[in-house]
């Protein structure tokens, strides 16, 4: 027997279901990573993410070859690129992991009725959630639109399974396939590197997650409940990268977790695992309304009177408001691939509710620029902030920047790491430059409108005219 191992958004080795199958059956497994066009809806997301699926390729391969194997690359929409591979290969078998975004699961059901009718074993497994979108259910037999209920029926499901052990030698085919060199998929940004800076916060890959997880655990988890708010500490995990290409499954995280409440506060534990709950949650909203990045989930929102300012747009994705902590998060954003929770929901609000820009120009920025881009989280996350999506923050919730920072970045540590032309403002000033006065303008090095910029908009109006426009929708 020989089994195409179809590789997606799970690039391990452990907890993979399909692998251990495969290999448990005694077949020879030809693993295949396949790059889908674009337009299928199911190829990488973005420009961020393509930098990190290049890497991250690079190390699975590295991994296979350990276990005595390899991983064959190619290009093209799956159902063309699997016929080709079983036409060269004679493979009996396609084994995969289960993605839950409505493109991929349109292309996986077409392929499976096709192969299977064929006479091709298709076999799919759970793993890249906790619990499948399908499984949980409200006490009427529908499915969630509130997290609490979820979260509840999600903690009361029981644990996820124990992570499956890696297999320790993959059986190979007597002869490989062709593969493409990844070079030639032209993954990697050229001129201007811009992502030369991400490889100082990430190493993607199994080992790379495996490690930021051990470490979390060591120094940041404890402290997680009341810390993980505070963008320059140490206390969220970074594993969201990791967790969006599967290099670790979200239940061996969940499992790294148990038994740890001797040394770490029970409560740290809960809240840890609850945010992971948030992505699965986030999934259970896709699975059940597929267009999540596209249309609001309350149609009242149809009529918001968004507004067209695309030099505002760009000010925000350059991080030029003139408010420090939205500015700081967007440069995070460009420099590192990644940005801090607290932050995307204060630089989201800014744009929606401050520019009054429509929030998926955000999403959409975000999914170039995030190496841990997902169609789940990121579309059901912007929907939360507009106050549009299910179970959202309502709209009236407006961030004042300022405070916000004054609150979560108290000291300006993580303004004067990201902003650093005004590394020399005063704690008290740090967060509203353009009310310092000249003399401790002038100490500090900072000339407002030239060194750094006037807040482009007036925040009191800002969040009136925000008020306005939201109590002119009808039902308001
Ligand atoms: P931790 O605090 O360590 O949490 C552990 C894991 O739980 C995360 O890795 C993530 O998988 C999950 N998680 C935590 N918070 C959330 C959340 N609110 N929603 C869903 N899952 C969560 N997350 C993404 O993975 N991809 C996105 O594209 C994305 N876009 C976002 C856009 C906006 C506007 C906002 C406000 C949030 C977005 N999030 C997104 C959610 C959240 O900000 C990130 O998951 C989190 O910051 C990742 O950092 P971490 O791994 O250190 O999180």
């Amino acid at each position: 027997r020989t089994v195409l191992l179809w590789f997606r958004k799970d690039l391990r080795l452990s907890d993979h279901a399909a692998l251990a199958t495969a290999v448990d059956a005694g077949a020879a497994v030809i693993p295949v990573y396949i790059l889908e066009p674009r337009e299928t809806g199911t190829g990488p997301l973005g420009a961020a993410q393509e930098w990190w699926l290049h890497q991250s390729l690079e190390a699975l391969a590295a991994s296979l070859k350990e276990h005595g194997s390899d991983l064959v690359l190619r290009r093209g929409p799956a159902a063309e690129v699997l016929d080709a591979l079983i036409a060269e290969t004679g493979a009996d078998g396609v084994f995969w992991n289960r993605r839950y975004d409505p493109p991929g699961i349109a292309v996986d059901k077409a392929i499976k009725s096709d192969l299977t009718a064929r006479g091709l074993t298709v076999r799919s497994f759970a793993g890249q959630i906790l619990h499948e979108p399908t499984k949980l259910k409200t006490g009427a037999g529908g499915h969630f639109r509130v997290y609490t209920p979820f979260w509840k029926a999600l903690d009361g499901s029981g644990e996820p399974p124990e992570p499956i052990p890696v297999p320790k030698r993959i059986p190979s085919p007597a002869s490989w396939p062709k593969t493409d060199a990844l070079s030639d998929w032209s993954l990697l940004p050229t001129r201007p590197n811009w992502a030369k800076g991400f490889a100082d916060h990430f190493q993607p890959g199994e080992a790379g997650a495996q490690a930021r997880l051990e470490a979390f655990i060591e120094t940041g988890l404890k402290g997680y409940r009341e810390r993980r708010d505070f963008p320059a500490e140490p206390h969220v995990s970074m594993l969201s990268p990791h967790l969006a290409q599967g290099e670790i499954s979200p239940a061996s995280v969940w499992h790294a977790t148990r038994g740890l409440d001797a040394h770490i506060p029970m409560e740290d534990l809960i809240h840890f695992r609850k945010e992971l709950a948030w992505r699965d949650f986030s999934y259970h909203l896709l699975f059940h309304f597929p267009c999540l990045s596209e249309r609001n989930w309350n149609p009242k929102f149809d009529a918001f009177p968004w507004r067209d300012a695309p030099d505002l747009l760009e000010k925000w994705q350059r991080g030029q408001t003139g408010y420090p902590i939205v500015d700081a998060g967007m440069r995070q954003l460009w420099q590192t691939g990644w940005m801090h929770n607290r932050v995307r929901m204060i630089t989201a609000s800014f744009l929606i509710k401050d520019l009054l820009i429509d929030w998926r120009e955000g999403e959409r920025w975000f999914r170039d620029t995030l190496v841990d881009a997902d169609p789940a989280s990121n579309a059901a996350s912007w929907q939360w902030v507009a106050g549009s999506g299910a179970d959202a923050a309502p709209f009236f919730r407006i961030f004042n920047p300022v405070s916000q920072g004054e609150k979560f970045d108290p000291e300006g540590a993580y303004i004067r790491r990201f902003v650093p032309e005004l590394k020399a403002m005063p704690n008290k000033f740090i967060h509203k430059p353009s009310e310092a006065p000249l003399t401790a303008l002038r100490d500090a090095g900072v000339s407002l409108g030239k060194t750094y910029p006037l807040p482009i908009v007036d925040h009191g109006k800002a969040r009136d005219a925000a008020m306005a426009a939201f109590h002119g929708l009808r039902g308001e």
